[in-house]
């Protein structure tokens, strides 16, 4: 991509209205707009990262089985008043009416719709466990939309649903998905905490939020520092190895603030491994047993001929919430460098030539270099502008391709001046950084 061409309005300052640093980010190199009131269009830069992690936790949803559907965003009330939560919902849910006089309502989330979906086909026990996902937009009228997308009322988020014959079956499924969450967040270079939690409107018994650690994270966590040590690389997708995983993170204390329990934490924690601080929400998982399928009448025959109810659980991860959570833990917003991970990266390298009105040899060697990458499938963006060799550096920095190559002064023979974004420069030849890149996108 040549920035002259590229649909990236950056601005020279950080816009004044944002108070936290993803959403200064985001503004500043135009990877969202908003328009109005807790609703965002998402420009390029933005929807390209979006887009990236959106594949992420589709391929993890898809290594445990999970099977992919789409729902519609508009839904009829009937389903949320067999199930009762129609009246229950309050204010959150944004409801309309169509040309018949119908009550519809954009969801805010989709338990109703697809265990609707569900009762209409599956009727037997031999087609247990379901395991369905879809990536859709969701909307919840927030009383308080704040900091850009991270709370904001129309977002994206990968909702998936299990159905299941039995509570011991259906633990199962909720441990796939807890390995399934561990390893996506891990792809995206976050390290998430899995910590218990209430399950709020959604209801059941139990539940578990994934949670980063933020300064500027909404939820207050205290948790054991030791939870950090624990390791999922081995886990297998086995009954009695997913048991053992969870159990071990269960082991340590890690809760937000809503099951905070002084004595406790201080009880089960030493001193030395206290940690209370802020996190993000950035998945959260819930078994709820028959709550939606008893009411909606979604049952199936049991072996012996008796039928019952199936036992349901949900799990959601904020697709559109993990782009500004990913900045919030990799911008380091004092030297103003943001370096994505390579595995959702906009562009992986952005090429800065030093432009000379009377000179083209810096463009030229820039193009030459730009089409070399692309042949080697390397996403690149060269800003071909003829602004100051500082302040194309300063906007490279921001727009976070995590390798750069500068075409400046001191630019000799075949030798290149190549960073790691915000580290310093070596001196490389143009196949040693080929090299490094594609090592780099191994390791995905
Ligand atoms: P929160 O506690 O942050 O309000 P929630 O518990 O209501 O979230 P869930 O129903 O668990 O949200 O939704 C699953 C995921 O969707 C959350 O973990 C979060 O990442 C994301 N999400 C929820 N609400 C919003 C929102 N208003 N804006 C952006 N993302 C959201
Ligand atoms: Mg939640």
């Amino acid at each position: 991509m040549y920035l002259t061409k590229s649909f990236i309005p950056i601005l020279k300052n950080n816009p004044s209205e944002a108070k936290i640093k993803s959403h200064q980010l985001m503004l500043r190199v135009g990877m969202i707009k908003q328009s109005s009131a807790g609703i965002y269009s998402w420009l390029p830069l933005g929807f390209k990262i979006m887009k990236k992690i959106e594949q992420i936790v589709r391929e993890e949803q898809n290594k445990i089985g999970v099977q992919e559907i789409l729902m519609p965003t508009i839904q009829s009330s009937e389903i949320w008043k067999e199930s009762g939560r129609y009246d229950d919902y309050g204010e959150e849910m944004l409801r309309i009416k169509d040309r018949q006089d119908r009550e519809m309502l954009y969801g805010p989330t989709n338990e109703e719709l697809v265990t609707d979906i569900f009762r209409a086909s599956v009727k037997s026990y031999k087609s247990l466990p379901q395991l369905l996902y879809h990536i859709q937009w969701k909307f919840r009228d927030e009383v308080r939309p704040r900091f850009g997308i991270m709370r904001c009322r129309e977002f994206y988020m990968k909702d998936a649903y299990s159905f299941d014959i039995s509570d011991e079956e259906a633990f199962f499924s909720y441990n796939k998905f807890f390995l399934s969450y561990l390893r996506t967040f891990k792809r995206l270079d976050l390290t998430a905490i899995p910590m218990a939690a209430d399950t709020g409107p959604i209801g059941g018994n139990l539940s578990h939020e994934f949670i980063i650690l933020a300064d500027t994270g909404e939820s207050k966590i205290y948790t054991d520092k030791e939870i950090f040590k624990v390791n999922s690389d081995d886990t297998k997708v086995e009954k009695k190895s997913l048991e053992e995983l969870r159990t071990k993170y269960e082991n340590f204390y890690a809760v937000t603030d809503e099951k905070f329990n002084k004595k406790e934490f201080e009880d089960k924690v030493s001193e030395k491994n206290r940690l209370i601080t802020k996190g993000i929400e950035v998945g959260h998982i819930f078994y709820f047993g028959d709550k939606y399928s008893k009411p909606m009448g979604a049952s199936v025959d049991l072996p012996g001929g008796k039928k019952d109810f199936v036992k349901m659980g949900s799990y959601g991860v904020g697709v559109s919430r993990l782009v500004g959570a990913i900045i919030e833990a990799k911008y380091d917003d004092k030297k103003e460098v943001m370096k994505w991970p390579i595995s959702i990266a906009p562009y992986e390298l952005s090429i800065i030539p030093m432009i000379n009105k009377n000179d083209n040899s810096a463009l030229e060697k820039a193009n030459y270099i730009y089409n070399e990458l692309i042949k080697n499938n390397i996403e690149t963006i060269i800003d071909d502008t003829d602004e100051n060799l500082s302040s194309k550096i300063k906007k490279m920095n921001l727009i976070g391709a995590p390798f750069q190559i500068i075409i400046g002064k001191q630019a000799e023979g075949d030798l290149l001046e190549f960073k790691e974004t915000g580290q310093e420069s070596k001196k490389l030849k143009l196949e040693e950084v080929i090299k490094i890149i594609k090592k780099e996108k191994a390791k995905n």
